[in-house]
């Protein structure tokens, strides 16, 4: 995986002082690139019987539009509050300062579907873990997530595991 993280661009300071941000529109704009990322996320789930791709956005729209078509499932989108246009469940998350909501179509996920969480990157794993809670609000269950990138210092996954969520990132970035 070593080409590919030499096309995710560092900026450092971004979107404030002391923050190192991992750009992933440069790897995303690399044909070969692109797929090589997109067959990494869906390689463990080849043969997993998902239902559907749950991708948040927005970068979780890219990448996991081209994973639910390689699974040869759905797609379902989680959004920012007030962006979906039915009847929504929302969920509660901890930013750094303040909270923020993510909301799921209340009918997108039908009992015991197999959902697979997608996003480009994983820091602290307060977005993803609002994810998995919405799936299974909805009575979906989490077969797992799928992220581009994973920032082992912040201790993403580590908070998936404790929820029992098996894990699995392409790339990391210390
Ligand atoms: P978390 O909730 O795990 O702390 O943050 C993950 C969310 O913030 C993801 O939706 C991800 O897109 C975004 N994010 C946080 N830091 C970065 C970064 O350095 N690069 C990118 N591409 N996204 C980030």
């Amino acid at each position: 995986m070593g080409d590919l993280r030499q096309l995710v661009r560092t900026i450092p300071d971004y979107p404030k002082p002391g923050i190192l941000f991992r750009d992933v529109t440069t790897l995303m704009g690399d044909a070969k690139g692109f797929k090589a990322a997109v067959e990494g996320m869906a390689a463990p789930y080849l043969n997993d019987n998902i239902d559907a791709v749950a991708g948040i956005e927005a970068r979780g729209f890219i990448l996991g539009g081209a994973v639910a078509d390689r699974l040869s499932c759905g797609f379902i989108p989680i959004r920012k509050k007030g962006k979906l246009p039915w009847k929504t469940i929302g969920q509660q998350y901890s930013l750094e300062y303040g909270v923020d909501i993510i909301e799921i179509h209340a009918d997108a996920i039908k009992p015991g579907e197999r959902i697979l969480i997608v996003d480009d990157l994983i820091a602290t794993g307060g977005t993803a873990e609002a994810a998995a809670k919405l799936i299974s609000r909805t009575g979906g269950l989490v077969a797992g997530p799928a992220f581009l990138v994973d920032l082992p210092d912040l201790g993403g996954l580590d908070l998936l595991r404790s929820h029992g969520i098996r894990t699995h990132a392409l790339l990391a970035f210390e």
